[in-house]
């Protein structure tokens, strides 16, 4: 199905073929997970060019894939070669190294053929997600849900950042991620305000804010979820802005509907924040596409055009940062829009305002 469709785009381009060097395109493609190989998808064939470390992990990963070994002391581009003789074939610009881009161009004029530019081809298919995926998707985010479970009651006066981060990568492994989504943040204190702060020595104290950002991965895919909350008691303006960001997110994931683009939903919870002048503090997009990768095409972009389609996946994540006042929130779910073509939260931690205990 996914070919096939692939393979009714790149007619529309009048290519006869896709070198699919990215490794997660190539895995959607094919289901092949090894780092390296590259997938020729022409139109009636599907080849899957590895070295001998990855032919039998190829062999058990894929179906109607012809795996072609490149042989020892062998290379790619010779492997390649007696396929390719002609041929128009696209390739991925955004993903692929110039190493890489030399070698295939020097091939293709040799052949008489072409190697044209291609842009989110296999990322566009990537958008619309399978029952199975969303299956694979919720399992991640339910891994994400019960490690912040997990975590919360463990923080303690004292701790520092990059403690509770280890911590969080440990819990959700143990409750079956394959891994962090991507480096886990732990922000406390007026390292809130610092957007994508990574964990640091600083030690946790009472009485502060706390944003921790994160994700588990299942099946290779992919969860991402923030909670901002009180670790004891803070400030009022703290609070009071909580609820703003919280409202707009609200509000954000109420909006998704059929017939409306992303950019919309963007601009909902951007106006939403506007209202409350806090518009000039959210400085990054409202939320990305996830799946077998945490941010992958498309983002929530107010400038967005992509309608809103049944069974995409998307974070919500409104955010502001206001480092006059040394701190930030952000609210952060994972979605997929269903039948109906409303948001379904995938991520169900509790969102509503929290103070923890911090006299433990
Ligand atoms: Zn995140
Ligand atoms: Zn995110």
């Amino acid at each position: 199905m996914k070919i096939e469709e692939l393979r009714k785009r790149l007619a529309e381009k009048n290519l006869a073929g896709l070198l699919v060097t990215d490794k997660i395109n190539r895995r959607y493609l094919c289901g092949f997970t090894g780092s390296n190989g590259l997938l020729l998808v022409t139109e009636n064939n599907l080849r899957l060019f590895v070295d001998g470390r990855y032919t039998q992990q190829a062999q058990q990963q894929t179906t109607e894939v012809e795996i072609c070994e490149i042989p020892v002391g062998g290379n790619l581009i010779e492997a390649l070669r007696p396929f390719v003789k002609g041929l128009s074939l696209g390739f991925e610009a955004g993903t692929i190294s110039y190493q890489a881009f030399t070698g295939f161009q020097a091939l293709m004029i040799e052949v008489n053929g072409e190697l044209v530019a291609t842009k989110n081809l296999v990322e566009g298919l990537r958008i619309i997600k399978t029952a199975k995926e969303i299956a694979a998707i919720k399992q991640a985010a339910a891994i994400a849900d019960q490690t912040l479970e997990m975590i919360l009651p463990m923080i303690r006066v004292g701790m520092t950042e990059l403690e509770l981060a280890n911590e969080i990568d440990y819990r959700s492994k143990k409750l079956g991620s394959e891994g962090p989504a991507f480096e886990t943040i732990v922000a406390s204190g007026e390292r809130t305000a610092l957007p994508h702060a990574h964990a640091s020595q600083k030690k946790i104290t009472a009485n502060e804010l706390i944003m921790i950002d994160f994700g588990a991965i299942y099946q290779g895919y992919y969860s991402d979820i923030t909670r901002t909350f009180g670790f004891g008691e803070v400030g009022a303006e703290i609070k009071e802005t909580y609820q703003k960001v919280l409202a707009a997110q609200k509000q954000a994931i109420q909006a998704v509907a059929l017939g409306k683009t992303l950019g919309n939903i963007d601009q909902t919870a951007r106006q939403a924040l506007a209202q409350e002048n806090l518009a000039q503090y959210f400085s990054h997009n409202l939320g990305h596409g996830i799946g077998l990768s945490c941010h992958e095409y498309p983002a929530l972009a107010p400038t967005e055009s992509l309608p809103i389609e049944k069974n995409m996946t998307f974070t919500i994540e409104p955010g502001v940062y206001l480092s006059d006042s040394e701190f930030g929130i952000r609210i952060e779910d994972d979605i997929v829009v269903n039948e109906a073509g409303h948001a379904e939260l995938l991520t169900h931690f509790s969102k509503e305002w929290m103070t923890i205990d911090c006299n433990r």
